[in-house]
This record gives structure tokens, C-alpha cells and sequence, in this order.
């Protein structure tokens, strides 16, 4: 099954408890349940880094981790809210990742000298 997931907190080697996703669109950090696989801007933490979490200034975080204690709309809501999230934040394009251009690589295709054919209708 999965491998055991663990908080990425550097130097902490206790097992993930809960996901953070960053929305960089909304400047929001949405803490909620595990993730049930990796994506490029959710982050596992354990139970006591999510607990300390901070956001960066000027940024809301959303908890959705179920308490008991808290005044919340039904975990269903929440899980779908998560999902929503998730979501919104996979089309942003990596901003590392950019296709080399020139140096050695081959071209694929070439346009410039290609002629545009209109069918003939007779
Ligand atoms: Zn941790």
C-alpha cells in the first residue's frame, strides 16, 4: 500500500497528520486531511506542526482538520472545500520548469517556410 507518510518539517521525522496546500491565487494555506497523494504545493505536516502552524503575513489560513471543539460546517463541507482547493491550485504551471530552447535539442517541426493549401473545389 502507500509508504508512511511524514511531516516535512526539516529535521522532524514524525508521521504526516494532516496536509497543507497553498493557494498562491487566494493567499491561502488550507490545513486538512492527508492528502491522499503528493501535489506541488501541499506539504505533510504531523499533528504538532500543524497545530503550530503560522502563515506567511497577509495570508488566511483555513483549517479543516475536524474539532470538536470548533463551531464548523459539517466535514463533508469541509472535505469538499479541501477538494475545491486543491483543485484551483493545480493549474498553475510550475514556475521552475521551462522547456530548453536551442543548445543540441532537435526540432520537432519547422513553420516558417510551410505554405498554407486551400482545398480546390471544382
Ligand atoms: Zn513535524
Amino acid at each position: 500500500m502507500s509508504p508512511a507518510r511524514r511531516c516535512s518539517r526539516t529535521a522532524c521525522g514524525r508521521a504526516a497528520a494532516a496536509t497543507l496546500t497553498y493557494v498562491y491565487s487566494d493567499q491561502t494555506a488550507v490545513l486538512g486531511p492527508l492528502a491522499v497523494y503528493a501535489e506541488p504545493h501541499a506539504y505533510d505536516l504531523c499533528e504538532e506542526h500543524s497545530g503550530r502552524l503560522s502563515a506567511p503575513r497577509g495570508w488566511e489560513v483555513m483549517r479543516l482538520a475536524p474539532d470538536p471543539d470548533s463551531l464548523a460546517p459539517s466535514s463533508d463541507d469541509l472535505l469538499a472545500l479541501a477538494d475545491a482547493v486543491r483543485e484551483a491550485a493545480r493549474p498553475l504551471p510550475p514556475p521552475q520548469v521551462r522547456p530548453e530552447v536551442g543548445t543540441g535539442s532537435r526540432e520537432v517541426g519547422r513553420r516558417g517556410h510551410l505554405r498554407v493549401l486551400k482545398p480546390v473545389d471544382d
